[in-house]
Order: structure tokens, then C-alpha cells, then sequence
């Protein structure tokens, strides 16, 4: 039976049999038992499914994880202990040292670091563009070592949104997959797989858990990305795993290896994993997803339009506002909203900026967004500020810039929140 999102956000990943919980249950074990050493080797020689030990599988987590994949349209999915750690293995699962990955400038600050510092000190190079390069200048990105493009749906400050087809058709003219950080859109207002993509990630730290209780990550793979026919580029998928007793991923797990092998190499050796007490959190702000990204849009939107008619601010970005240069774009990807996250500048810049921010009462100051409480943050003094004047406006963050991130409140309340601090400021 077709189900549709709403559907799949109440009762995806998990269908309990007769006399079973009704809740996905937590399964708080470390380990599993077995009656003979044979069954267990047959595990570890990925022979037969099952859990062994929860540093790479658990059964809550991987209930969550598919609940997610239906959401997306993947074949499967896992849940990292973080966004951080899913966009890392989404990448490092197919780029090694001396690699090269393309990447939009405007991704969150923490994907830049990794990227640009961390990953860059493991042999790994990334070039950085703007995600309005045209289809020539993406193009001109690629090296014969280019393994991967990488974007956000709709980018987290900077609110440009990714024009996935676009990037899409020209990764896969390389020979190369598109890797989509979903997290602004959720899989609510955007399925970046419909679009061409063939790997999704998220950081469910934010709308889908959507409380801030629990800090963590997903990845979704498509199963669409032919790693056979580009059998030379990946050889990690395409050529025996000696650490598995020389299994190939592509061809034993098909439309699954992907997320086989980030599981059994990347998860074994780093051990990035989610807490089963933590994926439960999850899944209880999955079943009430769809609902709650829609009311987080329509608050958006109308302080976005407050915003943009009061004389006391220099400028407003929000995608789903008419006349918004990405405006264009989120009709094409996001029709029925975007996400409750707007950025905006304070006339007076960067010190009025601050000084609007310690006046909100009920929009509290945090390194957070995506929460049903409404919150702000100034990049460029927090999460940014390790970066250069250059490297912020790359980065599509100007100095002045306040990103609030609209809760779940009533907007007229939020509204006046806003209105209050602004009047206090101009005094
Ligand atoms: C927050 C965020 C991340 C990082 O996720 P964490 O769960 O904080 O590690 C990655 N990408 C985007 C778009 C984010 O907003």
C-alpha cells in the first residue's frame, strides 16, 4: 500500500507483529547473545543480518534509520551520533587521501571546518563554489580526482538554496554522485533524491528532532548511484574489503552497499554512533514532523515579511519570501515552504546586531536552530568566527547578519518580541 509522508512520519521503520510494543521499543543492550560462535561468525563475515554489538547496528537506531530512508526514498539508511559524523562518513565513505570533493561555499560552518581544515589535513581536497555557479562553472570544478559534489538544500546560515538537478546532472556527466545535506528542508518540503540526488544526509538534531533534546545525524543513500560502472573511482566499494574476508560491497549488497560499507568500515572503526535512548527522541519528533515543519514555516514567513517592511532593517533573506533572490529556486524545491529559519541585518551593522539580540525576551540567544523555541544567533561573533572577513561573505554570512530561527509560538508574539527590542535599540 502507497503511503504518503504524513503516513510515513507516524508509522514508517517500524510495524509491530502481534503483541508487540506499539512505540518502537529501546533496545538498551550493548550486545546481543548467541547460542554457538558459528552464528556469530556468520555475522562478522556479514553472512547473515543481525546485531552483534552496538558500536555499528542497533535495532532502535536502525528502526529510526528506516523510517527515514522511506522518508527520503532511499533503499537505506543509518543514524550517526551527529550531523557532523554523517556528513563526514557520507564523504570519507567514498573519498580517500589524495581525492577531490566539490563542495558549495555556503554550507554550515561546521561542514566548512571539517572540510576545509580537517578533512583537508587527511589528504582529502576540496573545491569551494558558489551555489549559483552556472553549469560551466561547475564544470570547470572537476579534476580526474573529483569523487563528489556536496550541497545543502537550503544552506544553513547563508538560506541559498541548492539547485540540485542542476548539480546533479553535472556530477553524474562525471561519473561522480551528488551528496545532499537535507537538514533545512527536511524530507517534509524536499526530497532531494526525486531531484537526482544519490546521497542524503541530515543533521536530526534539528527539525526532526525538533525539541534540542538530542544531538545527531542521518545518512540516506538512493541506491541509484551505479558504483560498478565507475568501478576504477571507487574502489572501496568495488574491489574486496580484505578487513570483511574480502567482500565487494557493490556487487554483495547492490543498491545497499553504500550504507553496508559506511556501517561495517566507518562505524566499526570510528564508532560515531547514535545512543538507542537518543534515536527513541528522534522518532518521536519524526511522528509529528509534517506537522510541525509547517507551522514552523508559516512563522517564518510572516516575520520574514514583518521584517522586510520594517524601515528599522537593512536587509532580509528568506527563500519562501516573494522577491527573495533564491525566491525562484524554493518555488522549484520547496513549494509548500522552506524551513522557520530567517537572517536578516539590524541598520547599524554588527554592534546593533548584538544589541537588538539582548533585547528579545522570549527569542532566546543560542548556537541552535530548528527548535519549537524560538532562538538567534549572531555567525560571525559564534559559530563563524574563525573565519576571515572573505571567507564569511564566501560563506554567504555578512558581519551583520542575525540568524533567528523561528519556533513553534504564536508569530504575532514572536512578532512583537522582535518589534519591542528594535524600538529599545533606536531610542
Ligand atoms: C547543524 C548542522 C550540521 C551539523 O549537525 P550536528 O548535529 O550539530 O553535528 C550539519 N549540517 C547542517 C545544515 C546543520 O544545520
Amino acid at each position: 500500500m502507497k503511503k504518503r509522508i504524513e503516513t510515513i512520519c507516524v508509522q514508517g521503520g517500524y510495524t509491530p507483529k502481534n503483541g508487540e510494543p506499539r512505540q518502537v521499543p529501546i533496545i538498551q543492550s550493548t550486545t546481543f547473545k548467541y547460542d554457538t560462535s558459528a552464528d556469530m561468525a556468520k555475522l562478522f563475515d556479514l553472512e547473515a543480518e543481525g546485531y552483534f554489538y552496538t558500536r555499528l547496528q542497533n535495532p532502535t537506531n536502525d528502526m529510526v534509520a528506516a523510517k527515514l530512508a522511506e522518508l527520503e526514498g532511499g533503499t537505506s539508511g543509518m543514524l550517526t551520533s551527529s550531523g557532523q559524523a554523517a556528513n563526514f562518513f557520507a564523504v570519507f565513505n567514498i573519498a580517500n587521501c589524495g581525492d577531490h570533493v566539490i563542495s558549495t561555499s555556503t554550507i554550515y560552518g561546521g561542514t566548512f571546518n571539517l572540510f576545509s581544515v580537517t578533512m583537508k589535513k587527511m589528504g582529502i581536497d576540496f573545491t569551494f563554489i558558489s551555489p549559483n555557479s552556472t553549469e560551466e562553472e561547475i564544470e570547470a570544478a572537476f579534476r580526474p580526482n573529483t569523487k563528489a559534489v556536496f550541497g545543502e538544500t537550503i544552506a544553513n546560515p547563508a538560506l541559498t538554496m541548492f539547485d540540485i538537478e542542476l548539480f546533479a546532472k553535472v556530477a553524474h556527466k562525471h561519473g561522480v554522485p551528488l551528496i545532499v545535506d537535507n537538514t533545512f528542508a527536511t524530507p517534509i518540503n524536499c526530497r532531494p533524491i526525486e531531484w537526482g540526488a544519490d546521497i542524503v544526509t541530515h543533521s536530526t538534531t534539528k527539525y526532526i528532532d525538533g525539541h534540542g533534546t538530542s544531538v545527531g545525524g542521518a545518512i540516506i543513500d538512493s541506491g541509484n548511484f551505479d558504483w560498478m560502472k565507475y568501478a576504477d573511482k571507487y574502489p572501496g566499494l568495488t574491489t574486496p574489503d580484505e578487513s570483511y574476508h574480502g567482500i565487494t560491497y557493490a556487487t554483495k549488497f547492490g543498491n545497499k552497499a553504500f550504507i553496508t560499507k559506511a556501517t561495517s568500515q566507518l562505524m566499526r572503526d570510528f564508532g560515531s554512533i547514535q545512543s538507542p535512548q537518543n534515536a527513541f527522541y528522534v522518532n518521536l519528533g519524526l511522528e509529528s514532523l509534517h506537522v510541525r515543519v509547517a507551522r514552523h514555516c508559516e512563522n517564518g514567513l510572516k516575520v520574514a515579511t514583518f521584517l522586510k517592511n520594517d524601515p528599522r532593517i537593512s536587509w532580509v533573506t528568506y527563500p519562501g519570501l516573494e522577491g527573495d533572490k533564491n525566491y525562484g529556486l524554493a518555488q522549484k524545491y520547496c513549494p509548500n515552504g522552506t524551513c522557520g529559519v530567517v537572517s536578516f541585518g539590524v541598520k547599524g551593522g554588527r554592534a546593533a546586531a548584538e544589541a537588538f539580540m539582548k533585547e528579545l525576551k522570549l527569542v532566546a540567544i543560542e548556537t541552535h536552530v530548528a527548535d519549537a523555541k524560538s532562538c538567534c544567533l549572531h555567525p560571525a561573533s559564534a559559530t563563524h568566527r574563525q573565519m576571515s572577513d572573505e571567507e564569511l561573505y564566501a560563506a554567504g554570512v555578512s558581519p551583520d547578519l542575525v540568524r533567528l530561527s523561528c519556533g513553534l509560538e504564536n508569530a504575532d508574539d514572536l512578532i512583537a518580541d522582535i518589534d519591542n527590542a528594535l524600538t529599545i535599540i533606536n531610542k
